[in-house]
């Protein structure tokens, strides 16, 4: 039976006729299974309108109800967990248990978000010029909206609309037209638990309905998360139209190992880094960096385990790797084990042989695949693969490695894997990089600290969720208040100053 996906505007799902739709895929048949309303500018206006509408009365609820529907929202997000995973399984490939694992991610940002009284907190001053008191307060912006990639179809937008709406904004979220799915049930839930129509609305659809949302004059902020190019362009344009806008890009995430580390610890970070979600994680390890006599030892036990590694449906408990999202991106990813052999690389692991249990021969299969012997120049190198290929670039000293991460165009994330603690501080302190591991592969911040890359992994000065996530969907206000007392001064035409 084939599903319709459509928009969710104003507390229900959209009843109008699309004039344009997608196909939505089980990546682990390669069947679409469905179809999915595209917005056109219309529609988008309609979801603006919706949010608009919803603004005033949603900003006046207290902090005590806002907490109070966040509260209900994390628990209606436990009771249907599994269901949301199965969901994300089923359109994005991910195995379950990885899906579980994106959820619990995105609750974590939820849990951060109830706290929002506290966090909405400001600053005040007695007595900051005799009988003046100052204060400062942060407000919401208004209609915010969320842009957000087919690679975490539910965390990633946890990441930005429960602390926009804990803030007092309403919320427009354009989710991955790959698969819209959870976005539908995230905003009945968010509306279960007690948010009114309009504060959390989704439309989907392509780059028209992107378009729409930087064209359109009522959209304060926007929040994007996908690739760089388009990051860049969702920046320019927002900003250009007078939008504030944080916009995470792509990324090329090094793994340094020293010859000092635990190889079997550095083996098993690699191997999970690399191919958990199949390589398709923005934090996921796509460069391994072998320094001095690391090279070897690491490449036979990093192959020794991928051999084990168990490909297939998401849905079957047995997978340790689902496919990938997409035929066209499972070619695309495939065509570099060519493109790096013909550039001189070695194929130490070849995917394409890789068994599948349980698949389907249409699925979007790609095995783990390891390049050795890469170099900077190679497609394989400059290129955000975003599948599971890890490519081991062998330097041979550290300095020769922290300055390889420096260098690179993105500055998502970067790990280090090291037993000595001086070259690990070093490498902190140095690297040109937003997220920085030591001895941990992926180190996505906790969400109470601020998700965000450097260099082309981020356009904007905002980083997302956590502290920094309050500032960017928020505005300050600082009020300088002086109630009459018998001793004031009379007309004074001076600057205002403190005494
Ligand atoms: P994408 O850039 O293709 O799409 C992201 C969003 O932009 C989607 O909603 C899509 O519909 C929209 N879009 C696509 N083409 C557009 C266009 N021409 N104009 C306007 N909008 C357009 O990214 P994706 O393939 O969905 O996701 C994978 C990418 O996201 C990878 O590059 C990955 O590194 C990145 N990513 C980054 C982070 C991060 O935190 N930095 C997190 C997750 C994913």
């Amino acid at each position: 039976m084939s599903k319709h996906v459509t928009h969710w505007i104003g507390g229900k799902p959209w009843d109008g006729a699309a004039e344009r739709v997608g196909d939505i895929y089980n990546p682990a048949t390669g069947q679409v299974t469905g179809t999915v309303d595209f917005a056109s500018a219309a529609v988008v206006g309609d979801a603006v309108a919706a949010a608009g509408k919803a603004f005033p009365g949603w900003r006046s609820f207290s902090l005590a109800k806002r907490s109070s529907v966040l509260f209900a929202f994390r628990e209606l997000l436990i009771a249907h967990r599994a269901e949301l995973a199965k969901l994300i399984s089923s359109e994005h490939g991910k195995v379950t248990s990885d899906a579980d694992g994106e959820v619990a991610r995105g609750l974590d940002v939820v849990e951060f978000a109830c706290g929002i009284p506290h966090l909405l907190k400001g600053g005040y001053s007695e007595n900051v010029s005799t009988g003046v008191d100052a204060y400062s307060i942060r407000q919401p912006l208004g209609v915010v909206a969320g842009i957000t990639p087919f690679n975490f179809p539910a965390m990633v937008p946890m990441w930005m609309f429960p602390l926009a709406v804990a803030c007092g904004n309403t919320f427009v979220l354009k989710p991955s037209e790959k698969d819209p799915s959870a976005s539908l049930l995230l905003a009945r839930l968010l509306m279960e638990a007690g948010a009114p129509e309009g504060v959390l609305n989704v439309v989907q659809g392509d780059k028209e309905a992107v378009d729409a949302i930087l064209a359109h004059p009522d959209v304060r902020a926007v929040s994007f998360v996908g690739s760089t190019p388009i990051a860049r362009y969702v920046y320019e344009n927002g900003t250009a139209a007078g939008k504030r806008v944080q916009a995470l890009g792509g990324a090329k995430n090094h793994m340094v190992v020293l010859p000092d580390a635990d190889m079997d610890l550095a083996a098993d970070a690699a191997v999970s880094a690399g191919f958990g979600s199949a390589g398709e994680r923005c934090m996921a390890v796509s460069v391994l960096v072998a320094v001095g006599s690391a090279g070897d030892e690491l490449v036979a036990k990093i192959a020794d385990r991928v051999g084990g590694l168990r490909v297939g449906p998401g849905s079957d408990e047995r997978s340790e790797m689902g496919p990938l999202v997409t035929r066209a991106h499972r070619d695309r990813v495939a065509s570099y084990l060519d493109s790096g052999v013909r550039e001189g690389a070695t194929l130490a692991v070849d995917g394409r042989m890789h068994p599948v249990i349980g698949g389907d021969a249409d699925g979007f299969w790609l095995g783990p695949s390891v390049l050795d012997h890469v170099t900077p120049g190679m497609s394989a190198y400059t290129d955000e693969i975003f599948g599971p290929v890890l490519s081991v670039v062998r330097v041979p000293s550290y300095d020769d490695a922290l300055r390889l991460v420096s260098e690179n165009p993105y500055g998502n994330g970067t790990a280090i894997f090291t037993n000595d603690g001086g070259a690990a501080r070093r490498f902190v302190a140095e690297a040109e990089v937003g997220m920085i591991g030591v001895n941990v592969p992926i180190p996505v911040p906790v969400a109470y600290y601020s998700f965000g890359g450097w260099k082309a992994s981020l356009f904007g000065d905002t980083h997302i969720y956590g502290t920094e996530g309050i500032h960017f969907y928020t505005r300050g206000k600082a009020v300088t208040s002086r109630w009459l007392d018998p001793s004031h001064g009379g007309v004074s035409l001076g600057f205002p100053v403190n005494r």
